[in-house]
Parts: C-alpha cells; structure tokens; sequence
C-alpha cells in the first residue's frame, strides 16, 4: 500500500469539540492530496454528523463520539460514533427536510448534505444503544467538472 493511514479519536460531546473534530479530519486526510473544495466538503460532514451526536444522541447530557478514519492511496473512509439516544426509522431519518427537533431551528437537512458532500454514507443505529455514521469519499476524483 503507497499511503495507507489510520487514526481514532474520542471526544466529549459538547459544542467546542465540533470545530476541533472537523480540524482534526482535514488534517488527518492531507496525505491525500485534496482541493479545496474536497476538503471543505469533509469538514461540513463530519461537522454535520458530529453536531447530530451532541444535539440528538445525546441530547440530555455529555456522552463520548468516536472518530475512526482511514487514508488509503486517495480513499478516505470516516466513521463517526456515539452511544445514544439512537433512531428509531433510519430511512425516514436521512429523508431531506425530516427533524424531530424543528422547535430548535432544525431544517432536516444534516444527512442529505453528508450524501451530497461525500461518495456514500451508511448509518447504522438502535433505539437506546447509538448511532455510527459510515462515509467514504474519493479524492481527486474532480466530479465538479462534469457539474
Ligand atoms: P439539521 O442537521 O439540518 O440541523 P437535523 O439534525 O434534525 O437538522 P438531520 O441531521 O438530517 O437533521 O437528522 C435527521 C434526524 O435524525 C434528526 O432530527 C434526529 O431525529 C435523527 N438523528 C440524526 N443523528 C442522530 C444521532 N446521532 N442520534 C440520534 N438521532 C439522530
Ligand atoms: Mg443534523
């Protein structure tokens, strides 16, 4: 393997660490050598997942989320995890515009901007046990040019 990577990182879920942890990705994914535009991309995924952690898993306390990822040659491969409150329907969850929290400004929009900004999310999730978020995403792969 030319350019194989991993790194793992645990957080306490409060808001400070959203920043910290979309700092943290883009760092880490360097190696790949991203455009601009891809690494922004990341950052507003893994801020968007992050931000699901603190706000809905845990949303009546301070719990832990994972960070793994994975650089291989040009793949980056992320999964964000936290021990919570979990989903109950995962599909309906991840249609555009759906929020269990519209009271709080919420637009429904978090998991439709991690499938835009990346290649492909799986969520995995279980009432009262928590919720992994997968995504991979191919740099270099210039999609922008056949917009
Ligand atoms: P926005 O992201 O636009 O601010 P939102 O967070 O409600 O709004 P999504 O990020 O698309 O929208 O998430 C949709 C719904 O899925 C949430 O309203 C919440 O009910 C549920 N959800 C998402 N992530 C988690 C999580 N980690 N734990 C528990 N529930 C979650
Ligand atoms: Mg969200």
């Amino acid at each position: 393997m030319d350019n194989a990577n991993e790194m793992k990182l645990e957080l306490n879920s409060i808001a400070q660490n959203e920043s910290f942890a979309r700092i943290v990705v883009a760092a880490f994914m360097s190696t790949t050598n991203p455009t601009l535009e891809e690494v922004l991309d990341v950052k507003t995924a893994v801020s968007e997942a992050v931000t699901n952690s603190i706000i809905h898993g845990y949303e009546r306390g301070v719990g832990k989320i994972e960070i793994y990822a994975r650089v291989v040659d040009r793949s980056l491969y992320l999964e964000i995890t936290d021990y919570g409150r979990g989903i109950d329907n995962v599909e309906k969850a991840m249609e555009p515009l759906y929020t269990t929290k519209p009271e709080q400004d919420r637009s429904g929009m978090g998991f439709s901007f991690m499938e835009a900004m990346m290649n492909k999310i799986e969520v995995i999730s279980k009432p009262e046990k928590g919720t992994k978020v997968k995504m991979w995403k191919e740099i270099g792969e210039e999609s922008h040019l056949l917009d």
